[in-house]
C-alpha cells in the first residue's frame, strides 16, 4: 500500500517519478504528490489519482534531478490535498514520504506540539518528518544520522525517503516492515517500493532489509547502515522483469490482460517442476526440505483475501492426496491469538505480493516457535521470500489489477503439485493415479483457454444479471473456496455484495435471502456428491432464485434446471477449481465494466497489504 519513488542522479527527475507514480498506482490511489529539489523544495499534492497531479503540475516549475513521489492509500486522515504526502517539516528544511504506519505518532505529536511544532494534517506521516526535524536542530546531526535517531523513538512500520533542503545532493531512505528498493544506474539511483518503476533503468538493485538505513548521492555512493548504527554492506541483486508485463498491451484493463494471461501463468508455474510423459515432479523447495514437510504433524497455511481462499483448496488438496492434516489461518487472526505452534508443523504463507503485513509478521511468530517456515509468493525478492526457510515463487509475473486472478491460479497451481508431489513420495496415491493427474494438470492451460473462449457468453450472462444488489455463491468440496472466491471477486470490483456458501449450508441461514432477484451461482462440477448438488440447485429454483450453473461439459440434470449455464471441460476433481474459478473471475470482470467502475483500481482497496 502506496507508492513511493525517489530519483537522484543526472535525470530530470519528475518525468522518472510520474511514470514511477503509474507504475505504483495499483498500490494505492486516493491522492499523489512529488517534492522537487532545484534549489528550492517544490511540493505538489492532489488528491486523486495520479494524472490530477499531472494535470495540476502541467503549468509549475518541475526541474530539477533530485525528486521523490508518493501515491497514497490513507490510513491516517482523510484522503485529501493536506494528507497527501510528501509531508514537509515546520522549517520547510526536510520533506519526507511515507508507506506503512507510524503506532507511537499520536504520543510523539503530543511531544512536539509542547515543543512548539505545528501540524497540518491529519496523517501520522507528518509526526515523522517533525520528529526528524526536532532531532536535526536539537542535535546538529547530517540528516542520514537525524533520520536514523529519529527511528529510533518510533514504533511501527515505514518506507521512507527524506529530502534536506541543506543537502541537496543525497537521498536518506530507511524501512522497517514495508518494502524499498534501491536500482542502481550509472551515477543514478532510483528507490522504489517494488521493483517496477526501476526496471526501464537499470536491473540491478539492493532490496533494503528491516530497520536499514541507506543515503545514496549524485556522486553514485551508496551506504548502508542500520538504526542501531552498524554499517553494511549492499548486497546487489540482478532483476528480472520485462517491461512488457508490466504495460496493458491491447487490453483496456489489467486485470482483463492478467484473466487471458492465466492459459500461460500456469504453464509457467509448472515448467520445470512437472513431466507428465517421464512420470515425474518435483517442486525444489519441497525437495530441499523433504524429510521436515513430509513428517509434518501439520500444515497451517497463513494467509489473507485472495490467497486464503487459495489455502482452504491446499487444505482439501493436502489432506486427500498427501494425507497430511491442515489448518488454514487469516494470518491477522493467527498472528494475535497465541496460537499452539510446535517445531514439527509446516507453515506455508501465501501471498502475491510477499508483503502482506499480517502474513509476514504470522510468519516471524511461527519462526520464533521452530516450526518451518514454507512461501509461496508471486513477488521476487519481496520480504516472504527472504524471511521463509524455504518456498516456491509462482511465476504469474507482476499481477497490477487489484483483483487477484493469476496470482491465486498460480498458488492453487503450486499447492496442487506439491500436494501431488507430497502423495506421491508419501505413498498416500497409487502410481496411476499419479500419472493420470500429471497428465490433467498438463492438459489444465488448453482446458483455460477454452474457458476464455466462451468470454461472450459470460459477458451476455453479465448483462442479464448486473443490476442485482445482492448474490450467492454456492459449492462443495473443491469448488467450495471457489464460491468464497467468486463471491469475493464481485465485491470487490463491482460493489454488489455477494456471499461464498457451501451448498449445503444454504439451508441454515442463507436460503432466506432468495427471491426471485437473487442471483445464485452454483459451481457445480463434482464427481462426488453430484446428486447432493443437484438438490441444492433444486431448493434455490424452489424459491425463484436466478440459477447460474458452472457445470463439467456433457452435464444434464443442472443444466436443465438452471437459467444459464457455463460447461467447462472436465478433469480430475482436485484440479478442477483452477477451471472452475475462470468464468467466475470473467463474469465478475463484466459486471464491474456494465456497472461502470474501474476494475484496476476498485475504491478504498489497494494491492499488497503492507499496513495491518
Ligand atoms: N499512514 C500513512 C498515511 O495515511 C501512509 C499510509 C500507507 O502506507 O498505506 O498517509
Amino acid at each position: 500500500m502506496c507508492g513511493i519513488v525517489a530519483y537522484i542522479g543526472n535525470k530530470q527527475a519528475y518525468p522518472v517519478l510520474i511514470k514511477g507514480l503509474k507504475r505504483l498506482e495499483y498500490r494505492g490511489y486516493d491522492s499523489a504528490g512529488v517534492a522537487i529539489l532545484n534549489g528550492d523544495m517544490r511540493v505538489y499534492k492532489r488528491k486523486g489519482k495520479v494524472k490530477d497531479l499531472e494535470t495540476y503540475a502541467k503549468d509549475k516549475v518541475t526541474r530539477g534531478s533530485v525528486g521523490m513521489g508518493h501515491t497514497r492509500w490513507a490510513t491516517h486522515g482523510k484522503p485529501n490535498h493536506i494528507n497527501a504526502h510528501p509531508h514537509v517539516s515546520g522549517n520547510e528544511r526536510l520533506s519526507l514520504i511515507h508507506n506503512g504506519i507510524i503506532e507511537n505518532y499520536a504520543t510523539l505529536k503530543e511531544a512536539l506540539i509542547k515543543l512548539g511544532h505545528e501540524f497540518e494534517s491529519d496523517t501520522d506521516t507528518e509526526v515523522l518528518v517533525h520528529l526528524i526535524e526536532e532531532v536535526q536542530k536539537r542535535e546538529q546531526l547530517p540528516i542520514e544520522e537525524a533520520v536514523r535517531v529519529a527511528l529510533t523513538k518510533v514504533v511501527g512500520a515505514y518506507a521512507i525517503v527524506v529530502i534536506d533542503k541543506e543537502e541537496p545532493s543525497k537521498l536518506v531512505a530507511a524501512r522497517k516492515a514495508s518494502p524499498l528498493v534501491i536500482g542502481i544506474g550509472d551515477n543514478e539511483f532510483i528507490l522504489a517500493s517494488d521493483a517496477t518503476p526501476i526496471v526501464e533503468y537499470t536491473q540491478r538493485v539492493v532490496y533494503l532489509n528491516d530497520e536499514e538505513i541507506a543515503v545514496v548521492n549524485k556522486s553514485g555512493d551508496l551506504q548502508i547502515k542500520t538504526i542501531d548504527d552498524k554499517i553494511q554492506t549492499p548486497f546487489i541483486e540482478e532483476l528480472d522483469l520485462n517491461i512488457e508485463r508490466l504495460e496493458k498491451g491491447d487490453y483496456e484493463f489489467f486485470m482483463l490482460k492478467e484473466i487471458n494471461e492465466q492459459v500461460k501463468t500456469i504453464a509457467d508455474c509448472m515448467r520445470g517442476r512437472i513431466n507428465a510423459a517421464e512420470g515425474w515432479v518435483n517442486v525444489g523447495g519441497v525437495t530441499e526440505y523433504y524429510e521436515r514437510i513430509a513428517n509434518a504433524k501439520r500444515f497451517i497455511v497463513a494467509a489473507c483475501g485472495t490467497s486464503w481462499h487459495a489455502g482452504l483448496i491446499g487444505e482439501y488438496l493436502f489432506e486427500e492426496l498427501a494425507r497430511i492434516s491442515v489448518e488454514v489461518e487469516y494470518a491477522s487472526e493467527l498472528r494475535y491469538r497465541n496460537p499452539i505452534i510446535n517445531e514439527d508443523d509446516v507453515i506455508i504463507a501465501l501471498s502475491q505480493s510477499g508483503e502482506t503485513a499480517d502474513t509476514l509478521a504470522a510468519l516471524e511468530l511461527a519462526k520464533d516457535k521452530n516450526a518451518l517456515i514454507y512461501g509461496i509468493v508471486n513477488a521476487v525478492g519481496s520480504s516472504i521470500a527472504r524471511t521463509t526457510h524455504s518456498g516456491s515463487y509462482i511465476h504469474a509475473g507482476p499481477e497490477i489489477g487489484v483483483a487477484s486472478t493469476k496470482a491465486f491460479t498460480g498458488q492453487v497451481t503450486l499447492l496442487t503439485l506439491m500436494a501431488i508431489h507430497l502423495g506421491y513420495k508419501r505413498g498416500t496415491i497409487p502410481r496411476s493415479y499419479y500419472l493420470q493427474l500429471l497428465n490433467s494438470l498438463e492438459n489444465i492451460p488448453s482446458q483455460v483457454q477454452e474457458i476464455l473462449d466462451k468470454n461472450d457468453q459470460i459477458q451476455y450472462i453479465a448483462s442479464e444479471i448486473k443490476d442485482a444488489t445482492n448474490a450467492l455463491y454456492l459449492g462443495r468440496g473443491y469448488n467450495f473456496p471457489i464460491a468464497l472466491e467468486g463471491a469475493l471477486k464481485l465485491k470487490e470490483i463491482s460493489y454488489i455484495h455477494a456471499e461464498g456458501y457451501p451448498a449445503a449450508e444454504m439451508k441454515h441461514g442463507p436460503i432466506a435471502l432468495i427471491d426471485e432477484n437473487m442471483p445464485v451461482i452454483v459451481i457445480a462440477t463434482n464427481h462426488s456428491a453430484y446428486e447432493k448438488i443437484v438438490s441444492n440447485v433444486q431448493e434455490v429454483k424452489a424459491r425463484k432464485g436466478k440459477v447460474i450453473s458452472i457445470v463439467t461439459e456433457g452435464d444434464k440434470a443442472i443444466k436443465e434446471i438452471s437459467d444459464y449455464c457455463i460447461e467447462i471441460p472436465d478433469t480430475d476433481e482436485p484440479l478442477t477449481p483452477l477451471l472452475s474459478v475462470i468464468p467466475l473471475q470473467l463474469l465478475s470482470y463484466h459486471i464491474a465494466i456494465m456497472r461502470g467502475c474501474n476494475v484496476d483500481q476498485p475504491r478504498n482497496l489497494a494491492k499488497s497489504v503492507t499496513v495491518e
